[in-house]
């Protein structure tokens, strides 16, 4: 009968709830054991000029080594470790890290443009205490502002209030810039953009995805976001390149900067530097001591 049809329904809904929430307290769980454990590490993915491939930036991306949080990537277990208070502030820990690794290799980074990008959550747009912990670790690593910019998502702009803009201009009177990441992804208004006091534009991956085949409507779109960042002089940054086709019409339509697998995946920083040493040699000023 539609009443026991109703209840069985509900029972279903109920185990399903359970079910996740059962699978989160697990992955809590595992986060917990693997920073205890000392598993995390960072991975850099370089991004490139456009117009000539040169490495200009590069991006900092954290890594899990447990064998128990494999396949889970940072979008899913950063939220969760916040979320059950496992680590604490994350986004302090991986600017912190990232600092203090700057320091250790200041050769590298104070005779270069490089400009690292660290992803902050948008849980810090409400906390009044992150602008002043970040100036304090710019002052204890002796960290130069220019070479860093922070990235935070789109969609976690769509509840931007005073306070968050009030918090992003702290971020940037430090002399940190800023770039929306994923963009494309939430629903900002292109007129709105200029609302943020941000830097520069991180067009999103399924922007990128099908831009080389005869998807026109993709190609008007991204012809359209980057020729707003540049009437608003926003730097821009195309995300997920794969393949040649989406490289060579990007560059043709004026974006600034591109990352992807096409050109590097994330890698370790001795694979990094590597990469920039190839550069110095092809005119750059880069010189790194080992
Ligand atoms: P994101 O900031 O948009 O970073 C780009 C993600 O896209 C990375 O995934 C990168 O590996 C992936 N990606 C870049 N190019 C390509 C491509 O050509 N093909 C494919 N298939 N993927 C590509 P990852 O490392 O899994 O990070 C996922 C997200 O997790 C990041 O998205 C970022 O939002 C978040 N995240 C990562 N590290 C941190 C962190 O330290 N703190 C915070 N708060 N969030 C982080
Ligand atoms: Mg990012
Ligand atoms: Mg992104
Ligand atoms: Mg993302």
């Amino acid at each position: 009968c539609a009443k026991q049809d109703g209840k069985n329904r509900y029972r279903l809904f109920d185990e399903h709830v359970r079910d996740v929430i059962y699978r989160r307290k697990q992955i809590a769980e595992n986060i917990r054991v693997a920073s205890e454990n000392g598993q995390f590490s960072m991975a850099y993915m370089p991004i490139f000029r456009s117009s000539d491939l040169y490495i200009h930036k590069v991006e900092v991306l954290l890594r899990c080594h447990s064998a128990a949080l494999e396949g889970i990537g940072p979008d899913e277990f950063i939220p969760i470790a916040e979320e059950f208070g496992v680590i604490q502030n994350i986004d302090l820990l991986v600017i912190e890290t990232t600092f203090r690794h700057m320091y250790r290799h200041q050769k590298v980074f104070n005779k270069s443009d490089l400009v690292v990008c660290i992803n902050i959550s948008a849980k810090e747009l409400n906390n009044v205490k992150f602008a002043s912990a970040l100036k304090g670790l710019i002052k204890d690593y002796r960290i130069n502002p220019q070479n860093v910019q922070l990235e935070i998502t789109e969609t976690s702009l769509v509840e931007i209030d005073e306070q968050s803009i009030t918090i992003l201009n702290e971020i940037r009177e430090t002399g940190i810039s800023l770039a929306l990441d994923d963009f494309g992804t939430g629903y900002t208004a292109f007129s709105q953009i200029i609302k943020y006091p941000i830097d520069c534009l991180k067009i999103d991956k399924s922007f990128i995805d099908d831009l080389h085949s005869e998807n026109e409507v993709k190609k008007t779109l991204v012809k359209s976001i980057l020729a707003i960042a540049k009437s608003y002089k926003l730097q821009t940054v195309a995300e997920g390149i794969e393949k040649d086709e989406q490289f060579k019409l990007l560059k043709e339509m004026g974006c600034d900067s591109i990352q992807g697998y096409l050109l590097s995946k994330p890698i370790s920083w001795e694979h990094f530097k590597t990469l920039l040493q190839d550069q110095d040699g092809q005119g750059n000023v880069i010189k790194i001591a080992n």
